[in-house]
């Protein structure tokens, strides 16, 4: 059997590390033609992860990136097209919810090949975000809909995505935060050098509707302004692209740092005393860590961890903010309820393929 995967956006790459591994660990008779769009291509969003992660190198490049969504989806479907019709998969494999996964999903739907699609049925009710439409449309082209959670699947379900297409299999993110906990490893970075466990908060910012925002951008710098802790920020080359052009400036409090490799990111999580993040993913990797998360949108994808009292939804304001941090210093989280799979998704989705 052969399975094309595409990838092309930091957390694909990580989410195909565990499945490409599982791939060649339990399915040998499977052969996985990687493909990396090109939409994240900085050598810290991009090559640090294949060389950390022990991800195979990618058979095409197609190095598409930086245009409009319009032109880099059109073109990724104008190449991937192109390479699917030779190499003739039985399936396209897809993750998340980039222009990278919708092209790779339209691509393949057209040319009959069925698309397996991982973490299907999430939803954020917001039309507004390029991922939410991204995700509606995998999601109905997909063949194959493998879901994170119970939540999920309820979602596929109101959409009329039923029957033995839809398989929980939990999710591989959570896979990869067990693997990689044993390796991660302490920024070796000057500025952050004099930091102690617990001592500090972590932020990340990325989505549109923040960074393309002024008003909402400047509130979030103004909210972390207000903390009193350290805050280290990762900090995304959009958002950071974004603040030069706005002309907002980084507050004293906070450390901002290039964005990191996963194994440093993890180590970031796991030794922070809160996360701030407007990340999907990094809104689990606190809760896999143990940390409170507070979540800088107006709704979010991960509404378990809201239910549990592990994330809270405060939006752009620095008010919110601030009060958000004060009541989750004190919330403990307690690993005992796990929405999302035991750490072994990876294995479900290659049963499932
Ligand atoms: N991440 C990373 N380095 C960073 C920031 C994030 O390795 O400097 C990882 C993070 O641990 C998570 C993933 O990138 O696994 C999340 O990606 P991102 O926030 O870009 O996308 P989203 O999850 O919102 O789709």
């Amino acid at each position: 059997m052969k399975v094309v995967t595409v990838v092309g956006a930091r957390p694909q790459f990580i989410k195909a590390a565990v499945v490409s591994r599982a791939l060649l660990k339990y399915r040998t008779d499977v052969r996985e033609v990687l493909v990396h769009t090109g939409q994240h291509y900085d050598a810290n969003m991009s090559d640090v992860f294949f060389d950390e992660l022990d991800i195979p190198r990618p058979a095409h490049h197609l190095g598409i990136g930086g245009g409009t969504h319009g032109q880099n989806t059109g073109r990724m479907i104008e190449q991937i097209e192109a390479l699917l019709v030779t190499e003739k998969p039985d399936w396209m494999l897809v993750y998340g919810d980039t222009d990278s996964t919708l092209a790779g999903a339209l691509a393949a739907s057209k040319l009959h090949i069925p698309v397996a699609h991982v973490e299907a049925g999430l939803r954020s009710y917001n039309r507004r975000m390029p991922e939410e439409i991204n995700r509606v449309l995998t999601d109905h082209l997909a063949g194959l809909l493998l879901v994170p959670s119970m939540g999920a699947s309820d979602n596929l379900k109101s959409e009329g995505i039923v029957g033995p297409s839809v398989r929980v299999v939990g999710d591989v993110m959570y896979d990869a935060a067990l693997y990689y906990r044993e390796k991660a490893r302490r920024p070796a970075i000057p500025v952050l050098g004099d930091l102690h466990d617990n001592d500090f908060a972590l932020c990340t910012i990325h989505r549109a509707e923040n960074t393309d925002d002024r008003a909402r951008l400047g509130g979030i710098l103004d909210g972390l302004a207000a903390l009193p802790i350290a805050v280290v920020l990762p900090l995304h080359p959009r958002t950071r692209a974004r603040m030069v052009s706005a002309g907002i400036s980084f507050p004293d409090n906070v450390r901002v740092i290039d964005p990191v490799g996963y194994l440093e990111m993890v180590w970031l999580e796991a030794h922070c005393r809160l996360v701030l993040t407007d990340s999907g993913g990094v809104q689990k990797e606190a809760y896999f860590h143990g940390k409170p998360c507070i979540t800088l949108r107006d709704e979010t994808e991960w509404v378990e961890l809201v239910e549990i009292g592990a994330n809270c939804i405060v939006g752009a304001s620095p008010q919110a903010i601030q009060q958000a941090f004060a009541r989750m210093l004190t919330c403990e989280i307690s690993a005992s309820v796990q929405p999302y799979g035991t750490g072994h998704a990876a294995e479900r989705v290659t049963e499932a393929l």
